[in-house]
């Protein structure tokens, strides 16, 4: 568990990095000392309210938040810390743009100088690099996540990613010095969340001997019969999985520690 500190960053640069992706450089004092120690880590970023050019933010006490009673309270999203530069004060954070809900309206329009909070991570869920081999697999919402996991993964790992993106121009450039094998899954046209093709790749792919750890996130729902899949016709034992829905389709702030299972 790391201690709680509300943080207030600032817009560095915005870069588009694919059609539906952004790439949001924040700088402040305050990420002076920000600890993620995991790329699974997570922070809840705080939206200015309308009106209001930064976030309230509040403060942390024994009996969690207390917000200040006289300004709005800032919209919270998940977000994952893509890479993240104490020394410089600076982190990226990629935002999918998906067209609806206030963070990726947000992201869709974030220029230099406008303000962001963070709030978190509240903990790091480190995993042992001791298994012979890593799944990791999920959407675009989870590729900021996958993509830092094999760029700090030891060299010689032996890790799979399966990443289902609109199509070729959403595909990312990962550096990565472990042993990985990276399948991209195209959905076309079809929305985000509706198909099957995640699955169905998953179903497809040929397990490495030995005994492995699995990461998963994207549309909660589609990501039920992939667990029921991996863990019970696989085999995989459930302490070696971590499962997010990190969106639900047609639910707003969906939240992701709703169980993945049945
Ligand atoms: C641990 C964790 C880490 C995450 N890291 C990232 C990250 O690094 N980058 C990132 O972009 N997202 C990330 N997400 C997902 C992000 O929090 C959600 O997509 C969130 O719903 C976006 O908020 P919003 O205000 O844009 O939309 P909301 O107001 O939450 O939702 C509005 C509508 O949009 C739909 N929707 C939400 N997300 C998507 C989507 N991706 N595609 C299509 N429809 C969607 C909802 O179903 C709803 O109908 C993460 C989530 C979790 C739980």
């Amino acid at each position: 568990m790391h201690p709680m500190k509300p943080r207030l960053v600032t817009v560095a640069t915005v870069q588009r990095i694919t059609p539906a992706c952004v790439r949001v450089t924040v700088q402040g004092d305050d990420l002076a000392d920000f600890v993620s120690l995991d790329p699974d880590d997570h922070m809840k970023l705080a939206f200015p309210a309308a009106g209001e050019a930064a976030p309230a933010l509040p403060m942390w006490g024994e009996n969690g938040p207390a917000w200040p009673e006289d300004r709005p309270r800032p919209v919270l999203r998940d977000y994952t810390p893509r890479r993240v530069d104490t020394a410089a004060r600076t982190m990226e954070i990629d935002f999918v743009l998906h067209g609806d809900g206030p963070a990726s309206t947000w992201a869709s329009t974030a220029a230099p100088g406008q303000h962001l909070g963070i709030l978190g991570p509240r903990g790091s869920h480190v995993v042992e690099p001791a298994f012979d081999w890593y799944l990791m697999l999920g959407d675009e919402t989870v590729l900021p996540s996958i993509a830092r996991r094999l760029e700090e993964m030891p060299a010689d790992t032996r890790a799979i990613a399966v990443i289902e993106v609109s199509g070729p121009e959403e595909e990312q450039r990962i550096d990565t010095a472990a042993n990985a094998e990276i399948v991209w899954v195209h959905r076309g046209d079809a929305s985000p969340g509706s198909t099957d093709l995640l699955e169905r790749a998953i179903r497809a792919l040929a397990l490495p001997e030995g005994e492995g750890f699995i990461w998963a996130g994207g549309e909660a729902t589609t990501l039920k019969p992939i667990r029921r899949h991996l863990l019970n016709e696989r085999g995989v034992p459930r302490e070696w999985a971590s499962f997010s829905g990190h969106w639900k389709r047609g639910v707003a702030d969906h939240d992701h520690h709703e169980p993945i299972e049945d």
